[in-house]
């Protein structure tokens, strides 16, 4: 039996006994290489749900959709181990309660699809920290050599110039599942913090306060990225503030539920060189 058959026929299960009051997973998209999201309430839904490679998007941010856990019932959703990191930080952040989170966990190497073992999010840490050890490549490591080797005014030009192509339409924000904040502080006029309209100062405000906001919290999914339309390589940005949270705290955001945000805690020997 193929993975997608076992999710199909455990959803079924979950959904026939009352387990879980319904499943987020991917169904077919507008052709053979794009999956969307489907949200799945009843037995005989489960043939819409497909599981192959081309199943990327991270799913997790739609567990906070306002009032979806409110009555208490559990969720299921599949999720690759970035979205298992999105769980644990979504808990950790207090806007879940992972116990009503029922994980279809996948990872996919090349064509190949492979089952996660376990449904709660506890069960995957070995997973999370086999990532931690050994990150699998973004695809744009070229890129990110080529910004690495550039002296501090290049690599200012070159963002520059990519965030002068933005067009605020804020599909990176809607594609985040960190970005759950009702009410985004670029929406906020009075006062007004970030200027909304698209012009380079404004721009250049906007990536940065939400590369800023993203600091030990980006499970580099990838979501940004492919929501923008004039193709920013927003990953790269997060990318590289991780790995700075990385060396500095040794935080590598997601690996638990209980897990400390990195930035809304200290402790009393905590280096203080950075104010310096
Ligand atoms: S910033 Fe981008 S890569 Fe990071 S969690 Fe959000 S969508 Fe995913
Ligand atoms: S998705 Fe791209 S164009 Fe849209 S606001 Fe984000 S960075 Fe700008």
């Amino acid at each position: 039996m193929s993975i997608e058959e076992q999710y199909r026929k455990r959803a079924m299960e979950l959904l026939s006994g009352g387990a879980v009051k319904m499943v987020i997973g991917y169904g077919r998209g507008s052709n053979a290489e794009r999956r969307r999201p489907v949200f799945i309430s009843s037995p005989e839904e489960v043939n819409r749900l497909v599981l192959d490679e081309a199943c990327i998007a991270n799913l997790s941010g739609y567990l906070v959709n306002e009032g979806l856990l409110s009555d208490e019932k559990r969720v299921a959703v599949f999720l690759r181990p970035e979205g298992i990191r999105a769980i644990n930080i979504l808990a950790a952040e207090s806007q879940l309660d992972a116990e009503q989170i029922v994980i279809f966990g996948f990872d996919v190497s090349g064509n190949e699809v492979k089952a996660l073992k376990g449904i709660h999010v506890e069960e995957f840490e070995d997973v999370i920290g086999a990532i931690k050890e050994h990150a699998p490549e973004m695809g744009n490591e070229e890129l990110l050599e080529k910004i690495e080797q550039m002296n501090p005014q290049e690599r200012f030009a070159f963002w520059k110039e990519e965030f002068a192509k933005c067009i605020k339409c804020y599909a990176c924000r809607q594609a985040c599942p960190m970005c759950y904040c009702r009410r985004c502080i670029v929406d906020s006029n009075q006062p007004q913090w970030v200027n909304t309209s698209s012009h380079s100062l404004g721009n250049f405000e906007w990536n940065i306060v939400r590369a800023f906001h993203l600091s030990g919290r980006c499970v580099e999914c990838g979501n940004c990225d492919r929501a923008c339309p004039v193709n920013i390589p927003l990953r790269l940005i997060n990318h590289r503030m991780a790995q700075e949270v990385l060396k500095s705290f040794d935080h590598f955001a997601g690996m638990s539920k209980t897990q400390e945000p990195v930035l809304a805690s200290f402790k009393k020997d905590d280096s203080e060189t950075f104010i310096l």
